[in-house]
């Protein structure tokens, strides 16, 4: 087969997807497939809640990164058949074709069957979801009375954050700033109260005791409640149900954000190959998908059983995964043997707050502003193509990183 007859398919242009197919320049004809426009750096989506980023800067148009070196098209895969070796799109008639194929679809909210989590609460993956965030904090703020006492600003401004990895952490600090920033900026009495609810008996489960002092200081600081041990039995239109210890407690809020957990996109709940138990795919160490030597799959889509438990479902391991998947693809049409490779931890970055980050690089911690600095340098390094990071890196040192307060809507 020649290079401009292999057809190579992509499905997800995230970190798994994208990178893919920015390494795969040449290999091929090669497709990317995305139901969204943009690549979205997932990472520093916090900062886009509280204004310090731009979307520009973290999700940016895949037909600007990809240029000329990969065809792009924005569409949703609908079904994969592996015998006839196609992909089929909602709002397309006919089906892609493939030579080979890199399943990187992600995952999506994992709602646990929860009741009322799905309808009530807010997941916190997507620009969209964080421009409706942002939004329900501004209503709710503009509907306190200016004269309301301090308890009754505390009740109306009530949030709740269900799970507590480092997205819960990240997210509460981040909302507890913000609303605490526009208490003072629209003089009204009292604080917000922003409430942390996690179902094990500890805040972020795996990582070191080093990053946990930083992350318990942080939380302290802003004030954030913290709720371990602590189930989420209900969501509803006002409020939540929490159980502890057997017993059950209401909580009224403002809004409920649920972080508490993904499972894969469901892209691949009907595909006839091997799973894990969670509905991951299982693939080689060359990311092959097992019995299927010209399909890949890499990402949060995907088990690759050899990673320690912390690099599993992140951005490090499907930015790391993309380049083996490219090599592979390449290997794949050359007739080469294939490779696999071992996959490090390159090291953790926690936002805590708008001007507050730890960061957690050679086994050492930093903290503070330096290391919010240091978080940012860190993620310029690792967005998409030299020409964006270049563009973002200008951006961020000349204009600024500087929040964006929750104005009053109509402002
Ligand atoms: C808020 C948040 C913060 C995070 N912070 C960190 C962090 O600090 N460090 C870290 O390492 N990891 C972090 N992660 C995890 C990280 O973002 C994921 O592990 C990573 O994005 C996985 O890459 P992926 O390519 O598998 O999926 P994604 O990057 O999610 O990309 C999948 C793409 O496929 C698209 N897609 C899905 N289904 C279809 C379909 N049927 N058809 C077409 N397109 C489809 C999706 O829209 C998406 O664009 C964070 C995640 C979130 C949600």
């Amino acid at each position: 087969m020649t290079k401009n007859s292999r057809k190579i398919v992509i499905i997800g242009g995230g970190f798994g997807g994208l990178f893919t197919a920015l390494d795969l320049n040449g290999a091929g004809e090669v497709t990317l497939i995305n139901d969204e426009d943009h690549f979205l750096f997932r990472p520093m989506l916090y900062e886009y809640l509280s204004g310090e980023v731009e979307a520009w800067h973290i999700a940016p148009d895949c037909r600007e990164l990809l240029d000329d070196q990969a065809k792009f098209i924005r569409g949703r895969v609908t079904s994969i058949d592996l015998s006839s070796k196609t992909v089929k799109l909602a709002d397309r008639e006919e089906p892609i074709p493939y030579n080979a194929l890199v399943i990187s679809p992600g995952a999506t909210t994992n709602y646990a069957g929860v009741e009322g989590a799905e309808q009530y609460s807010l997941p916190f993956r997507t620009l969209n979801d964080a421009q409706l965030l942002r939004r329900r904090m501004t209503e709710t703020l503009d509907l306190v009375q200016p004269d309301a006492a301090p308890q009754d600003t505390r009740a109306a401004l009530t949030f709740a954050v269900v799970g507590g990895g480092a997205s819960g952490v990240e997210l509460t600090t981040k909302m507890a700033d913000l609303l605490r920033d526009a208490v003072k900026r629209r003089a009204l009495q009292g604080e917000p109260r922003v409430v942390i609810i996690e179902m094990a008996d500890r805040l972020v489960p795996g990582m070191g005791t080093a990053l946990r002092e930083f992350v318990e200081a942080a939380l302290t600081e802003h004030r954030v409640e913290v709720y371990t041990g602590t189930r989420v039995v209900r969501v509803s239109e006002s409020g939540i149900t929490l159980e502890h210890n057997h017993t059950q407690t209401e909580l009224q809020t403002a809004g409920v954000v649920w972080v508490a957990g993904v499972r894969p996109s469901p892209l691949i709940e009907g595909l006839e190959v091997e799973r894990d138990h969670r509905g991951l795919i299982l693939v080689e160490p060359t990311l092959q998908v097992r019995g299927h030597e010209d399909v890949f799959a890499l990402g949060d889509a995907a088990l690759y059983t050899d990673v320690t438990p912390t690099l599993a479902g992140t951005a490090q391991l499907a930015l790391q995964e993309s380049h083996l998947c490219a090599r592979n693809v390449r290997g794949f049409f050359e007739g080469s043997e294939l490779k696999t490779r071992r996959f490090v931890e390159l090291g953790e970055a926690l936002s805590l707050g708008t001007e507050h980050a730890a960061v957690l690089t050679a086994g050492k911690v930093i903290g503070g502003p330096l290391a919010r600095q240091a978080r940012f340098a860190m993620y310029t390094a690792r967005l998409p193509t030299w020409h964006h990071r270049l563009r973002v890196g200008a951006s961020w040192f000349f204009e600024g990183t500087q929040p964006r307060p929750l104005q009053p809507l109509g402002f």
